[in-house]
């Protein structure tokens, strides 16, 4: 059997608006759509860090005795809930 060379793969054909909602960069926060929030119960908090080092957004914050987060950020997806050693963190409903 003879071998052919076969042309390799033309981009520039491809049209650029395939994706076009892909492409549009959204303004909207995690903040905009989240439907569970954490919470930090102060007095439970040892400032082990654990919550900051498991956040997918790092949106967890240093305050002065423990930690917080940036709500803005925040999805909302309860990891930190799960991981703290302490369960100071609880997920509340956002209200409507
Ligand atoms: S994981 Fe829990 S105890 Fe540790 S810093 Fe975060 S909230 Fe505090
Ligand atoms: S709920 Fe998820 S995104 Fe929000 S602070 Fe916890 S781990 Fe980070």
């Amino acid at each position: 059997m003879k071998l052919v060379a076969r042309p390799w793969f033309d981009a520039s054909a491809v049209a650029n608006d395939l994706a076009p909602i892909a492409t549009e960069p959204s303004p909207m926060l995690p903040g905009d759509w989240r439907s569970l929030r954490p919470v930090v119960e102060r007095g439970k908090c040892v400032k082990c860090a654990v919550c900051w080092l498991y956040c997918p957004v790092q949106c967890v914050v240093e305050k002065a005795r423990w930690f917080d987060f940036d709500l803005a950020t925040c999805k909302g997806c309860g990891i930190c809930a799960q991981e703290c050693p302490q369960r100071a963190i609880v997920m509340v409903e956002e209200a409507a």
